[in-house]
């Protein structure tokens, strides 16, 4: 039971790099890059069940190497709950929520961190630089608090007080930003490089998506070894959907499915939707969002690395992208909450007013099995009911 990594392959460009270098975006084309295994060898010990109830049980198809560098908090393995009355409502039964609020620091962020983090470690990485809406820094702080390493987190200034106590208690240095994610971005990788401090932003290193993918590998297994008809994802950086994408491809090139997937659904704001723009445009590229706007700050996006890889797998895989207004998250938490027991983040809540919607233009039928992602607590967001 160890990883079967092999190298890394440009998304892009294809370009070959070595795995065992601690490294960011491909040195060729500058877009990001994704790990590869060995399946073959992966496939004659990955089994489902019998495993750790975390992410780790997916270990040959995971980055690190050496078991004393995984770094672990009780990430992953997260409940798939039947919403069976919610959905029976809405005309959709086969209802599932995969609910990622109950990952360490709540959110699903923890799942990309575990691996970048521990193998990072394991590539000898100095200390951590990440800007952030708010759970990746969290994320980030209590893997690097995990591992006695530095981290530096960059946040918008409007950030949820929440996070910025998390962040500090973790340990973190925490600096608030005046603007946006972008802006953090800028300011993040100028003191990485000031410092020598290793960018874990979304998708400008190879190993966030590797922990995200572990979303697929889970819901195979939870559904008793099937993939869902329909998941709704909500996108940011589009790490978990880029991830979950390419899990497919492994576990078909491992003999676990067929080359039948879900359909993949990218939920963004209305007040930010690169994505979902560039998807109706017909474009391969997204371009910026100006003046982005929204409460769900994990998609207060205006321009992902990974914009291509998003497109491609909503392309492929015969799915779609839609935008939701922020008031329209606020009810679908509560609908979500009053049904299901479930406190979700506002970008959890996007799914559900995303499958309202589908389920009315009838993209969704009655007989298929839907898979929405709750990505993180509302807890964290509970200023946004302040007037209850
Ligand atoms: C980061 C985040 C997202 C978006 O995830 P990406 O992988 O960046 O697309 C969605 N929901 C929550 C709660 C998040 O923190």
């Amino acid at each position: 039971m160890t990883s079967t990594l092999t190298h890394l392959e440009c998304g892009a460009c294809g370009a070959r790099h070595d795995a065992d270098v601690l490294q960011n975006l491909c040195t060729a084309c500058g877009k990001p890059l994704l790990a590869r295994y060995d399946l073959e060898k992966a496939a004659r010990t990955l089994r489902t069940g019998g495993r750790e109830a975390s992410l780790w049980r997916y270990r040959e198809v995971l980055p690190v190497r050496d078991d004393a560098h995984v770094l672990r908090l009780g990430e992953g393995w997260t409940p798939l709950l039947h919403v069976a009355r919610l959905g029976a409502e809405i005309g959709c039964p086969k209802l599932y929520v995969k609910d990622e609020s109950l990952n360490p620091t709540t959110s699903f962020k923890a799942r990309g961190m575990a691996a970048a983090i521990s193998r990072a470690v394991e590539l000898g990485a100095p200390g951590f630089v990440v800007p952030s809406a708010g759970n990746a820094a969290s994320a980030l702080a209590a893997y690097a608090a995990r591992a006695g390493m530095e981290a530096h987190v960059f946040m918008p200034a409007d950030v949820p007080g929440p996070f910025r106590v998390e962040c500090k208690v973790l340990g973190a240095k925490v600096t608030l930003v005046d603007g946006l994610i972008t802006d953090c971005a800028r300011r993040a990788r100028e003191v990485a490089a000031e410092r020598g401090l290793f960018d874990v932003s979304t998708l400008r290193e190879p190993y966030r998506v590797e922990g995200k993918k572990t979303l697929a590998y889970e819901v195979f297994e939870q559904l008793g070894g099937a993939l869902p008809d329909v998941m709704i994802y909500p996108t940011g950086g589009g790490t978990g959907l880029v991830g979950m994408w390419k899990a497919f491809d492994e576990m078909q090139a491992m003999g676990w499915i067929d080359g039948r997937r879900p359909r993949m659904v990218c939920v963004q704001s209305a007040g930010c939707a690169p994505i979902v723009r560039a998807f109706e445009e017909g474009e391969q590229f997204a371009k910026p969002w100006e003046n982005a706007r929204t409460l769900a700050d994990g998609l207060r996006v205006p321009a992902a690395l990974g914009d291509f890889l998003i497109l491609r797998a909503l392309r492929e895989s015969k799915g779609t992208a839609l935008s939701i207004d922020d008031g329209e998250m606020i009810i679908c938490a509560e609908m979500l909450g009053r049904h299901s027991g479930i406190f979700p983040a506002p970008e959890g809540a996007a799914t559900l007013a995303a499958l309202l919607r589908l389920a009315k233009d009838g993209w969704v039928s009655e007989s298929e099995t839907v898979v929405l992602f709750n990505t993180g607590s509302g807890l964290k967001y509970h200023a946004l009911w302040a007037h209850d």
